[in-house]
């Protein structure tokens, strides 16, 4: 830390407020308190709310543990689905695959869960003990290194200095884009996304609720989360790039759910029974993905990047979320 540091508060900013960043500022607070260091943490979100995707997300057990380390894992619990174990399964005929069992007597399990529910637990812990001061409307647009400093500004013509930048601001980071010259490419998927109540589904044939029907360039995925109440779906098609000139990495992205009948066509019975289920118009996401970094610091250590804005990555592995709590 240079002078300033050592006669005020260390100044931190997060730019982004999804679940790496909001995470991020809890790891602070929590570490931070405990080691007696004098800091201020600043959370700068660009929309005009904190708030997720109506979709679910899959933590896997590091993670949870990791929102258990900062005091919120009895509100992960709360929030949780999924009890039983992993199968993957044949498509056509639901042959099993393998079966990986994710419960472990005593240990923090994988935590299936909505996006905006982890994202209130996340808010309401910075709330609660006041670990950051939350601001909204606010997009960085331009980064500028003021020696022991940096200052961050703004699309409405402001500006705040921090001694520590942040970029937690996703995939298509402004704050990695001051330091680096690359864009998201199309990874080749599309995944189509919904959520219906658990209550909606008929009889269902299986021993968990987390199942992965698998077939060559195409996977169905299912689980549950908010406490069992509902079932996420998340269904990965491969397609040419000149498929997917209209659709976007967003929630506003659609077609029919005929489009999803026609990808999965041949896939078992029960994939056919969650997508009847599915809206008329289904959410058609596309996957973007970025080549590695060599490094995600800048300007002497005062920028740092971290989340999807470091290190996108395809969600193959369920994993993205994850990552970015771990960076935290
Ligand atoms: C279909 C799909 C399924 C997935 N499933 C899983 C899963 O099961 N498990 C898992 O771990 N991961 C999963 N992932 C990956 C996961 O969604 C991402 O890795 C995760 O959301 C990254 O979080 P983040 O906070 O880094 O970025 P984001 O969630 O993108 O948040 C970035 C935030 O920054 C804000 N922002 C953007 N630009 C600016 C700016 N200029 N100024 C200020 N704020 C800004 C945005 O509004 C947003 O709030 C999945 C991804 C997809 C597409």
């Amino acid at each position: 830390m240079g002078d300033y540091a050592s006669q005020h508060s260390f100044r931190i900013a997060i730019v982004g407020g999804g679940i790496s960043g909001l995470y991020c500022a809890l790891a602070i607070h929590h570490h931070c308190t405990k080691a007696a260091v004098s800091f201020k943490v600043d959370v700068y979100e660009q929309a005009p709310e904190f708030k997720e995707i109506g979709a679910g997300i899959g933590l896997r057990p590091d993670a949870a543990q990791l929102i258990h380390n900062v005091g919120l894992g009895d509100g992960l619990t709360a929030i949780a689905g999924g009890s039983g174990d992993m199968l993957y399964r044949r498509f056509d005929d639901g042959g099993e695959i393998v079966t990986v069992p994710l419960s472990r007597e005593g240990s923090v399990k994988l935590a299936p869960c909505a996006r905006s529910e982890l994202l209130e637990l996340l808010k309401g812990g910075i709330e609660s003990r006041g670990a950051a001061t939350l601001h909204t409307g606010k997009a960085c647009q331009r980064v500028e290194g003021l020696g022991d400093s940096v200052r961050i500004h703004f699309t409405d013509s402001t500006t705040a200095d921090a001694d520590l930048l942040i970029g937690s601001d996703g995939i298509h980071s402004q704050v990695r884009r001051q330091f680096v010259s690359d864009n998201a490419t199309f990874s080749g998927f599309i995944a189509y996304r919904g959520v219906v109540p658990m209550k909606s589904l008929p009889q269902w044939p299986l021993p968990s609720y987390s199942v992965a029907w698998l077939a060559k360039h195409r996977h169905f995925l299912v689980f549950s989360i908010s406490s069992n109440e509902a079932l996420n779906i998340v269904a990965f098609v491969t397609k040419e790039e000149s498929q997917v000139v209209h659709t976007k990495e967003s929630w506003t992205s659609t077609c029919s759910r005929g489009e999803v009948f026609k990808d999965f066509e041949g896939f078992h019975p029960s994939v056919q029974d969650v997508i009847k289920l599915m809206p008329e118009e289904v959410s058609r996401w596309r996957i973007n993905d970025h080549e590695p970094l060599d490094r995600w610091h800048y300007l002497d250590g005062k920028v740092v990047l971290l989340g999807d804005a470091a290190h996108a990555m395809t969600p193959h592995l369920g994993a993205g979320g994850s990552v970015g709590i771990a960076d935290g």
